[in-house]
Parts: structure tokens; C-alpha cells; sequence
């Protein structure tokens, strides 16, 4: 039976869009992005607090099939990055093909008709001859459960949902959370609020974030030369491949960028007391190691506090301390990050045999180049179980990824089969074989951080370099599949 689709895509962000624009340039033009949001631009859309900015360098965070001699700074803010997809979809097209505020309900498998048959909460559905979940794993934020956070009377908000209608000047503001966010929109909102206080559990490794503006010299040159744009991204993705083996490999190799941490909050906080609470006590890289020039100095303006003893309770009026403490608060915000590992929890999709992929996940995420799973034929999930970095640009793992699901079409296509499904022992060969990598990283040198799920297992990341990611997606192994006619 011939589907409504070719391909239906979940999510316009830098997934979907790309393999949208990759798909339309390999002729399959009968395709539909479908987008829960009012606009596309994924996790750039919805973080929107004061100094988002990426800290992987612009000329890397940006499709390679779509360069931007414009890049304005060395790292790209989030106006910047949302202004870049919005200029890519109108280039190429895609516009017509995205349909927003359309939130898929469930995708079901046909068996017979071999194709994915989707509905959406308004009622609509769709067929289409593969799906492609291009989610994200940073989307639905992580609200931690605090006794009585329901109870405090004033405003309270996540960093992924910034309230830009409150005005937090002269306002008692506190934030729980040291991540990578919350380091970014501090500094941002400390000079303006009349007391910020700080909630931190666990301090994270900072490194100085050198960010030069690209000035019209190098944006005129990036415009006239695109070759010498290309050297540029070459560079700076080596650059950021170097970092590897520490991660992954031998995490000893560490000990100069500790080192150089150390010395950035040194010359940047004199109180001994402040800077002991600012100092990291796990292996650096165990977490995400974050950019920062301005989040030690705003912790010691004297409206700053940071505290470290474990929150009890929040109150109607503040928050509780295990201590005893209570601090008064007008402004609640959680810089607290993202439900990372329940990958598509909110979303029904059903594969061969009626089996919900919630279920086949239940004992932990796992799929096959961390893109197709046994048992859901010709379902493509990009940014998918393991395949997160630590050291270098996603968009390079998305493209590689990309291509592999326009490799799986080539090797329909070849073999004349409607459908591939990979076999459950490719994938349980391949998950054996991340896991037993993932040991030697430095993710696995005991902190507790969000790439691991409830079990302790790390089902987020990458445990090689980005080479050795896109060598194993330059085509599938057709043995490793089967194929349904
Ligand atoms: P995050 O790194 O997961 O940080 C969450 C923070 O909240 C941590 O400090 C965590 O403490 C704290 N926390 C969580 N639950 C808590 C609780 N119940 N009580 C007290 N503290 C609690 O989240 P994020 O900062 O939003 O960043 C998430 C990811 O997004 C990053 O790792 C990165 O991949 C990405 N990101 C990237 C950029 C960028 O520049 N490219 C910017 C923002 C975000 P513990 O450490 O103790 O768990």
C-alpha cells in the first residue's frame, strides 16, 4: 500500500530540520515535520534565559550542508542560533513542510502494510514509509522534587521556561542549580535582583571561555572565501576532537585542564571559604565541564550567596535549608536541567508484535548505533540512546547519523524491500560493546550526573571519539537487518 508519506519527521529542531533538508536533496520530497511547538528551533527555542550561549564554537554548531559566514562571536548565543535556523528553513524550502503545534500522540507499526501509521492529538493521522523521531534529548525539563515546591506563593520557573514577563529587578531571587545553564543566566541576572540566592549541590568544573567577537574582517572573508570557511570549522572540530582520549580513554589526561580550572577560580574568587565550596571534589569531565568568564566573579558580588547545605523543604515564602536555614525568596527559579534519560516517554509508539518502545526500553535505553531498535521497522531516532557527547559538536553526530538513515533507504531500495528491522542480536552485540567502552571513561569514575539512568547505566553517550562514530555510519550492514518485503 503506498503511505500518505515517504518519511514523517517528530521535531523541527536541528535533528529534524537537517534531515529534512537532506532527505528534500535526495529527491524524497513527499515528507511532513511535525512540531508540538508554535515555532521550530527545538532546545534553541525554548531556551530563552538571560545569556544562553552555546559552548561548542559556532562555525562547528551548524550543519556542514548549510555553513554561515555571519557567525557574529567564536560562540554563538541563542538569538544567534535561533536566527540561523529560521533563515535555513526559509533557504531551503521547508517552510510548507512543517506542520506546528501538532503534537504526535502515537506512532503504530503496520506489519502488513509495512509502514508507520501516526496520529496526532487533534485527531489527524498520517502514513508514512519511515519515521524519523528527531526529539532531542534535552527537551522536557527536570523539576527535582522538593518537599512543598508547590507551595511557595510567588513566581517559581524553569530555565527552559524563562517567564520574560517578570521583572526580577529588586526582587529576592532563588536559584537551584550550578549547571551549565544556570552558570550562564546567574551572572546575567545577579547585578539587577536585590539578593540572589544560590543553591548548589554539587559545584561544576569551570574552565575560562575564550570568545572573541568574528569581526567584518573574518565575517567578509568567511563570505568571499568559503574554502577558507571550511579550513576554519576543520580546525576548530579537531581542536575539539583532541579533547577525547581524556574523556574517553584515559581520564589522568585531565589533570592539566583541572589544573587550569583551579587557577581560574583562584584568580577570580580571594574568599578561601567561597572558593572551597567552588571547588570540584569529583574527576573533571565526570560532568559536563562548563565555559565561564563571568559566573565566579558574580558569585562574589556581596548580594550573592551560595549555599551548600542540602535543601530540606521550600515554603510558601522561601527555602529550608537541612541546616535549619530559611531564606526568604520572592522569585523561585530551577536552573535544574533536563529529563535526559526517558528519551520518548511522552510519545506512544507501537512496533511489531503491539510492543510499546517505553516497554522494550524499560530495563534501559538501547538501540543500534544508538539509531535503529529491534522490533520498530524503519523507525529512526536521531540523538538517540549513546550517542550524546562530551567533547565535541552534536550536529557532527546528527549529520553522521542523517546520512546512515539515507543509507538504510539506499539499502531498501537496493535489495527491493519495503522495510529493515535490525536483528536483536546486532543490537545486543553492539549495546555489549558500548557498555563494556563506557567503563574506562571518565563518566564512569563515580559522580552522579544525568547521562546515567535510575540503574547507574550510561545510556546518553558516546564512548569514542566522533571519527569512530562516523566511520560505523558510513553504511549499514545489511547482515546485521533484516528485510521485509
Ligand atoms: P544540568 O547540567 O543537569 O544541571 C542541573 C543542576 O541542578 C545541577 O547543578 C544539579 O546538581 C542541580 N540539581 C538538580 N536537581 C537538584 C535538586 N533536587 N536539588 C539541588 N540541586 C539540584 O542542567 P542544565 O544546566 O540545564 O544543563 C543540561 C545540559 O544542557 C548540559 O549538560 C548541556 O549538555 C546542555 N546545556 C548546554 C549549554 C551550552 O552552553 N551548550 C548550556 C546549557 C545547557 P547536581 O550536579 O548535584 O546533580
Amino acid at each position: 500500500m503506498k503511505s500518505d508519506l515517504d518519511a514523517l519527521i517528530i521535531g523541527a529542531g536541528f535533528a529534524g530540520l537537517g534531515m529534512a533538508i537532506r532527505l528534500l536533496q535526495a529527491g524524497v520530497t513527499r515528507l511532513a515535520i511535525l512540531e508540538q511547538a508554535s515555532e521550530i528551533g527545538g532546545t534553541w527555542r525554548d531556551n530563552t534565559y538571560p545569556g544562553c550561549a552555546c559552548d561548542i564554537p559556532s562555525h562547528l554548531y551548524s550543519w556542514s550542508f548549510e555553513p554561515n559566514p555571519e557567525w557574529t562571536r567564536m560562540y554563538p548565543t541563542q538569538p544567534e542560533i535561533q536566527a540561523y535556523l529560521l533563515r535555513a528553513i526559509e533557504h531551503r524550502g521547508l517552510r510548507p513542510l512543517i506542520r506546528l503545534n501538532c503534537q504526535v500522540r502515537d506512532a503504530v507499526w503496520d506489519e502488513a502494510a509495512r509502514q508507520w501509521r501516526v496520529a496526532t492529538a487533534s485527531g489527524e493521522t498520517f502514513t508514512a514509509h519511515i519515521l524519523v523521531a528527531g526529539m532531542g534529548g534535552l527537551s522536557r525539563p527536570a523539576y527535582p522534587d522538593i518537599p512543598g515546591a508547590t507551595s511557595f506563593a510567588g513566581p517559581a520557573f524553569h530555565s527552559a521556561r524563562w517567564d520574560h514577563s517578570l521583572n526580577l529587578a529588586g526582587k529576592r531571587v532563588a536559584v537551584i542549580g550550578t549547571g551549565a545553564s544556570a552558570i550562564q543566566f546567574v551572572p546575567q541576572i545577579a547585578p539587577h535582583v536585590e539578593r540572589l540566592t544560590l543553591y548548589q549541590r554539587t559545584p561544576p568544573w569551570i574552565l575560562p571561555k575564550r570568545d572573541p567577537a568574528l569581526g567584518p574582517f573574518w565575517r567578509g572573508l568567511f563570505r568571499r572565501l568559503p574554502a577558507v570557511m571550511r579550513l576554519f570549522r576543520a580546525a576548530l572540530y579537531w581542536r575539539q576532537e583532541a579533547l577525547a582520549p581524556a574523556f574517553t580513554l584515559s581520564p589522568a589526561l585531565m589533570a592539566p585542564a583541572a589544573r587550569m580550572a583551579r587557577a581560574h577560580l583562584a584568580a577570580a574568587v580571594a574568599d578561601p571559604e567561597l572558593r572551597r565550596k567552588l571547588t570540584p571534589t569529583y574527576r573533571m569531565g565526570c560532568k559536563r565541564i562548563l565555559l565561564s568568564n563571568d559566573y565566579y566573579p558574580a558569585l562574589a558580588r556581596p548580594n550573592v550567596e551560595l549555599i551548600t547545605a542540602p535543601i530540606d523543604r521550600i515554603t510558601p515564602s522561601g527555602v529550608v535549608t537541612a541546616d535549619g536555614g530559611e531564606r526568604p525568596a520572592d522569585a523561585l527559579i530551577y536552573g535544574t536541567g533536563f529529563r535526559a534519560t526517558d528519551l520518548l516517554t511522552p510519545l506512544r509508539i507501537i512496533g511489531r508484535g503491539g510492543v510499546d518502545l517505553n516497554d522494550a526500553w524499560r530495563g534501559g535505553l538501547e538501540a543500534y548505533h544508538g539509531v535503529t531498535v529491534t522490533g520498530f521497522p524503519n523507525l529512526f531516532i536521531l540523538v538517540g540512546p549513546n550517542t550524546g557527547l562530551g567533547h565535541n559538536s552534536i550536529v557532527f553526530i546528527i549529520e553522521a547519523q542523517i546520512h546512515y538513515v539515507l543509507e538504510c533507504l539506499r539499502l531498501m531500495e537496493l535489495r527491493g524491500v519495503r522495510a529493515i528491522d535490525v536483528k536483536p542480536a546486532a543490537q545486543r552485540r553492539y549495546n555489549l560493546d558500548i557498555q563494556q567502552r563506557l567503563r574506562r571513561t571518565v563518566w564512569a569514575s563515580g559522580c552522579k550526573s544525568w547521562y546515567l539512568d535510575a540503574r547507574g547505566a550510561n545510556t546518553t553517550l558516546w564512548p569514542g571519539s566522533t571519527i569512530s562514530y562516523w566511520a560505523q555510519t558510513r553504511e549499514p550492514a545489511a547482515a546485521d537487518y533484516s528485510l521485509l518485503r
